[in-house]
């Protein structure tokens, strides 16, 4: 199966960064959790331009970008997907200087998977034509994919909870969890 991944909130964990990263650059306490636009910036922890520069800092610079943490089960269980003869590729994103701080970031972390930056604000539509699955932490970013890629899963946060994904997405709680999925399509 062709199996497409998001970077962010799917193979790094960038929550506990922005929080350590907030606490940094602005001395405020702010838990993973929180770090989603709409709750960031709706909520008043953060102004827009506090937060752009905060993001500007996590993924666009090596010294904070590359101290991300692997989302748990990510190297196990994308192994096992390869073993079982599935393809995996990163869709993101990010553009291309946030994209290669992604890929150094993979090489320390031991994760050899291939990577594709097609940067902000635009559809990941057209980069995951032909995929089987797809699977992203923001419900924004699957809604343009319907009718395009069969099957759709919503990795679960804190911070996308409140959200109903059941019309579009499957929600997973783990990498485990989304192993147990691709198995159950796969003999299907
Ligand atoms: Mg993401």
């Amino acid at each position: 199966m062709k199996i497409g991944l998001d970077f962010d909130g799917v193979v790094s964990d960038c929550g506990q960064l922005k929080s350590d990263g907030a606490k940094k650059m602005y001395g405020l306490d702010i838990p993973p959790e929180k770090f989603k636009t709409e709750i960031v910036i709706g909520e008043g922890l953060l102004t827009l331009e506090q937060y752009k520069n905060l993001q500007k800092e996590i993924y666009g610079t090596r010294r904070l970008g590359l101290l991300m943490h692997p989302v748990e089960g990510i190297k196990e269980y994308s192994e096992k997907l390869r073993s079982d003869g599935d393809e995996l590729k990163i869709i993101t994103s990010r553009g291309k200087l946030e994209s290669e701080i992604a890929m150094e970031w993979m090489k320390i972390n031991g994760l050899n998977i291939n990577l594709v930056g097609i940067g902000g604000g635009i559809s990941k539509a057209d980069a995951c034509r032909g995929l089987d699955v797809y699977i992203d932490d923001d419900l924004d970013k699957l809604e343009p994919l319907v009718g395009i890629v069969p099957n759709l899963f919503l990795f679960s946060w804190g911070y996308n909870l409140y959200i109903r994904p059941e019309k579009i997405a499957k929600r997973i709680n783990s990498w485990r969890h989304f192993y147990e999925e691709i198995l159950k399509l796969s003999v299907t």
